[in-house]
């Protein structure tokens, strides 16, 4: 990146809802089924066929609108977006114009240690297309229709980013909370989320904005990552070559990684939108929007500030707890019986239970460990009644077994040892037994005590309290 100039981005977001149905009919919204056997004559496009509003895209919408703290345009219409292609048979798409149901909110980021916000310029709700899949084998297309009437949110960003990784943050944001509020499947691989991205650039200090260039199809991550810096960097060498730079739509190739010119914005096309006139507009009832915005969860953000502030997590377990809504549940839920603290337990989530989960490579929810005998064995750490060591022979059973932590220590003899005269008996025989190595302690090579100290551990078996046999080393050393 040349740093004469400065990045600037707007995304225009696409997400498929997980209503059971489509929007306009009663097909099954499923993905991956055999193709075209989830239609009928309305998602197919027949004349004569009247659409029938699904209340739940409605209400899916709203509640994005509200996590993303839009304004709720109760009085909402659609429009017909007009053009003739292959992948829509009604030769329109059925989407919101001039009246989107929610608009002017923002989405605040975490980007490194900066909070950035994010304005959030509309979000509206529209059918998805047709999927066409073209066939080499006999230079033609297939269509598949499941995917025509399929219920989309489209999330129109102001130009606020200015980098490829404020950009990325941004839609993995956008994702999580999708996931939060289990809108929608939110997998990218699947085409769930498709992202068109704008971009230009400017002189470092300028306040104009540059000419704009529209990206489409980027379907990953780092694919947004990726056809930021490409474009940004193209941008740049026709201004530094002294050439001039056009409004255009562009397509991205994931596989070649660059981008190719689609069209000029003289080809530009005209949708002649015009109301949808086989949908009436109609009224959100006010109490609706104010169930739906009562209902909302605490969101990915939020979550991750909270843990930071009130948990004193640092910032990459808080974020790898809040961007996982399975590991975040789970961490809630045991901070909400109040028995342990914060710290033990992020510990636990992310690196036993994350293991074994991934392991059966399934959710933690689904794994048979209950949240009642985690706390109470991390309890058990907290107040020395057991070793890291012990916990782990105790983790091994109760995440399979709804068994109570402290009768697995008393019939295992797990707890740790405490009793300081058991301990003495212990330090003294080790003294004796290494006469060279107090030596070495006494002639100033303070490192030996930790050999020491590990001699007592395993005499212990394991369940002498480390913290009291190095007190009491040092001590019977010193005294000798
Ligand atoms: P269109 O429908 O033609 O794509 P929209 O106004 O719906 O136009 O979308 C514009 C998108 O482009 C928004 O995400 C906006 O933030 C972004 N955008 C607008 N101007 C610029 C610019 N100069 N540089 C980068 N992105 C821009
Ligand atoms: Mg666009
Ligand atoms: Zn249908």
């Amino acid at each position: 990146m040349n740093n004469k100039y400065e990045i600037v981005v707007g995304l225009e977001v696409h997400a498929e809802l997980s209503t059971k149905t489509k929007i306009f009919c009663g097909c099954k919204n499923e993905f991956g089924a055999e193709v075209n056997t989830n239609v009928c004559p309305v998602c197919m496009g027949l004349p004569g066929t009247l659409p029938v509003l699904n209340e739940k895209v409605v209400e899916y919408g709203i509640r994005m609108g509200h996590a993303l703290n839009c304004t709720i345009n109760r009085a909402t219409k659609h429009d017909r977006k007009n053009y003739f292609y292959a992948d829509l048979p009604k030769a329109y798409q059925t989407t919101q114009d001039d009246v989107p149901l929610c608009a002017n909110g923002y989405l605040d980021i975490l980007v490194g240690d900066e909070t950035r916000r994010i304005g959030i310029t509309r979000l509206h709700i529209e059918e998805d297309t047709a999927k066409l899949i073209h066939a080499d084998e006999f230079g033609g297309t297939l269509i598949d229709f499941n995917r025509c009437g399929v219920p989309l949110i489209e999330i129109v960003s102001e130009p606020d980013m200015r980098s490829a990784e404020e950009a990325k943050v941004y839609l993995e944001t956008l994702r999580t909370i999708l996931l939060y509020l289990g809108i929608s499947d939110a997998k990218m691989q699947e085409g769930s989320i498709r992202a068109d991205v704008n971009v230009s650039v400017r002189p470092v200090g300028s306040k104009e904005y540059g000419v704009r260039v529209e990206t489409k199809n980027v379907s990953s991550f780092s694919g947004v990552y990726n056809a930021i810096v490409y474009e940004a960097n193209r941008q740049i060498e026709v201004l530094e070559n002294g050439g001039e730079l056009f409004q255009e739509t562009r397509r991205w190739d994931d596989a070649a990684g660059k981008n190719v010119l689609m069209r000029s914005k003289e080809d530009a096309q005209d949708y002649r939108y015009f109301p949808e006139p086989d949908l009436l507009g109609y009224v959100i009832p006010e109490e609706l929007v104010e169930n739906l915005k009562a209902e909302l969860p605490e969101l990915p953000v939020q979550k991750t500030l909270r843990y930071m502030n009130e948990c004193g997590l640092s910032r990459a377990d808080a974020e790898t707890i809040a961007l996982s809504k399975d590991k975040a549940v789970f961490f809630d839920a045991c901070m909400a019986t109040g028995k342990c603290g914060p710290k033990l337990l992020s510990n636990w989530v992310l690196g036993e239970i994350t293991r074994v989960a991934n392991e059966r490579r399934c959710e933690i929810s689904e794994l048979p460990l209950t949240v009642e005998n985690l706390v109470d064995m991390i309890a058990l750490i907290e107040n020395k009644t057991i070793s890291n060591a012990a916990a782990k022979t105790v983790f091994e059973i109760i995440v399979d077994k709804d068994e109570k932590p402290a009768d697995i220590v008393k019939a295992k003899g797990l707890a740790q040892i405490s009793d300081s005269s058991a301990l003495q008996t212990i330090v003294d025989s080790v003294i004796a037994a290494n006469e060279k190595a107090i030596n070495d302690y006494k002639g100033g090579r303070t490192n030996v005590l930790g050999f020491l100290v590990g001699q007592c551990m395993k005499q212990s078996k394991g369940q002498g309290n480390p913290a009291m046999f190095k007190e009491m080393m040092i001590a019977a050393i010193e005294n000798s």
